[in-house]
């Protein structure tokens, strides 16, 4: 570590060493052997995952069973295993914390489910959708039902509305 004041490296001793709150950072206390000034380094713990940002604005820890809870809602009485919910969470969970970022809003963690949930089960996805996108984004879930109709009348057709779907 090069000292900020004589520029020495190397040659410094941790006289503290302390794990932040959240254990995501980690703070020495260092005096530097040359000049013996101290200084303090924060390291932060990059591979572990970004806090989440919520539509409010509150901050909580990425958190993989939720994913799992909200996939697990969608899929009620569809023909999804566990088994493939619970991959689905773990493969968003790798994307997002191969992000590297420190922050993450949590309508984007929703937004990486959606194709996986899509490529599963349409209704699924669809009530995964109306859960997810909030009212400032009408207009693209209108358009993602548009594309699910069009693939749909190519397809068997299923659920017209998502309400329809949401209430079987
Ligand atoms: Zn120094």
């Amino acid at each position: 570590m090069r000292c900020p004041f004589c520029s020495a490296d190397e040659k410094d001793k941790v006289i503290e060493t302390r794990v932040s709150k959240d254990g995501r950072e980690i703070r020495r206390r260092r005096e530097c052997e040359a000049c013996t000034r101290r200084f303090t380094t924060y390291e932060r713990i990059e591979e572990s995952m970004p806090m989440v940002i919520k539509g409010d604005g509150r901050r909580e820890p990425f958190d993989r069973n939720k994913i799992v809870h909200g996939v697990h809602a969608a899929c009620a009485k569809r023909k999804v295993s566990q088994d493939q919910i619970r991959t689905l969470a773990e493969e968003v969970e790798r994307e997002v914390g191969e992000l590297g970022v420190s922050e993450i809003a949590s309508r984007e963690i929703g937004e990486r489910v959606l194709p996986k949930l899509k490529a599963l089960d349409q209704v699924a996805y669809v009530r995964f959708a109306s859960i997810y996108r909030d009212f400032r984004d009408l207009d693209g879930f209108a358009k993602e039902l548009d594309a699910l109709r069009g693939e749909d009348n190519n397809a068997e057709r299923t659920d017209e509305h998502p309400a329809v779907a949401a209430g079987e």
